[in-house]
């Protein structure tokens, strides 16, 4: 009897999210896929493009070539890509991280067209110089000095467990300066291949008519070989040691969609209102870590030690701040919008009211098995130190 209603409840909270703000997805024969969903009245929409970086060589990536091919994609086909979006009322954000890079844009509903078309010519061949590579090397330069206090640990962890391909999204300064013409180009058709790509459109926008749109310029794209988004961990080596300063533990987790991923951002969140602790994660349906560090060592001692006692309050915030992390993932449009891109492109399936489920139902068991974890054999320990 409970069960049926449960089950009842759920097809109403289905239905009625279909109907308040309707879906759309479309996996073209070339390998594209896209996701356009309705969203509040309130005249604003977001749009993003993510490339899977999965089909550039492993050397490519390990250097940084998905950021440097970033920073010269981003500029559009004549470069004249941020006059064409500033003028319809957007501005660009471009990220790269280890799944590949994310283009996005937020704006006015009035000139979604000027937009989501100006968007997708980055989808067009992009030319390059040695100038220009030259000049974004510098640009590089600048910008590595902005990279977060941890970040030197963090690398240290995936380039022990998952390979140097996916150490440092952010790349070698050096490596990434040597980068030719003919080698961005390359990237660019590795990063652009339709397999690769995927488009989300959310907001106040009429989803027939913008998906028929992307379904339109994204099917004229070639077929070119499949892409698949793999990750596969190694025998992990217990403790590393990388740049920075402090202790971080690094927790591998198989995707986004799971209970040990959402226990331990909970748990992390909770340990962080209490203790000088920082939590990391970046939403990937790959395997990747969850990440909680601070930069004093004895912090994280005193967090791996708690006696039963002390660990009890963490529990029930723990559960609260899982809940609150998916809410989060929604909260912010472009966010949203980025993170529908990037999930569709590796789970064509995938579907936001899957995760808040499992959020939901995160238990004090499971946050029980997210510590032991974290105190287990299969969790990295990054020790900072080297310069
Ligand atoms: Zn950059």
């Amino acid at each position: 009897m409970i069960l049926t209603s449960a089950i009842l409840a759920c097809q109403i909270l289905t239905l009625h999210q279909d109907a308040e703000f309707p879906q759309q997805r479309q996996v073209l024969p070339n390998g594209a896929v896209t996701f356009v969903e309705a969203g509040e009245p309130n005249g604003i929409f977001s749009a993003a493009i993510h490339f899977g970086s999965a089909n550039v060589s492993a050397e490519d990536r390990a250097a940084g070539a998905p950021h440097l091919w970033e920073h010269i994609a981003a500029k559009g086909p004549d470069k004249t890509l941020d006059m064409q979006l500033e003028s319809a009322g957007f501005v660009l954000r471009a990220t790269t991280d280890r799944d590949g890079t994310t283009m996005s844009i937020v704006g006015p509903k009035r000139t979604w067209q000027l937009g989501v078309s100006a968007m997708l010519t980055l989808l067009n061949p992009v030319s390059t110089s040695q100038a220009e590579i030259d000049t974004e090397a510098k640009i590089l330069k600048q910008e590595s000095l902005l990279l977060s206090k941890s970040w030197g640990m963090e690398s240290a962890a995936w380039g022990a467990l998952f390979g140097p391909q996916d150490a440092d999204p952010f790349g070698q300064l050096e490596a990434m300066a040597k980068f030719t013409p003919e080698q961005m180009e390359l990237v660019h058709q590795q990063m652009t291949n339709p397999e690769a790509i995927s488009v989300s459109v959310v907001g106040d926008i009429p989803v027939n008519v913008v998906n028929a749109m992307l379904g339109d310029t994204l099917g004229k794209l070639g077929k070119s070989p499949a892409v698949t988004p793999s990750r596969k961990p190694v025998q992990p080596p217990g403790t590393v040691r990388g740049k920075g300063r402090g202790l971080m533990w690094a927790i591998p987790v198989s995707s986004l969609a799971s209970t040990k991923t959402f226990a331990s951002i909970g748990l992390g969140v909770a340990f962080a209102s209490e203790y000088p602790v920082s939590v990391n994660y970046q939403p990937s349906a790959l395997p990747g870590f969850v990440l909680i560090s601070s930069e004093e060592s004895g912090v994280m001692d005193k967090l791996f030690q708690l006696d039963p006692e002390k660990f009890a309050p963490f529990v029930g915030r723990a559960q609260l701040a899982a809940r609150a992390y998916v809410r989060g993932l929604r909260s912010n449009l472009r966010t949203y919008t980025e993170l529908n891109a990037r999930m569709m492109r590796m789970n064509r399936a995938w579907e936001y009211d899957q995760l808040v489920a499992i959020a939901n139902q995160v238990s004090a068991s499971d946050v029980l098995e997210a510590y032991q974890a974290m105190n287990g054999e299969e969790m990295m320990i990054v020790e900072g130190g080297l310069n």
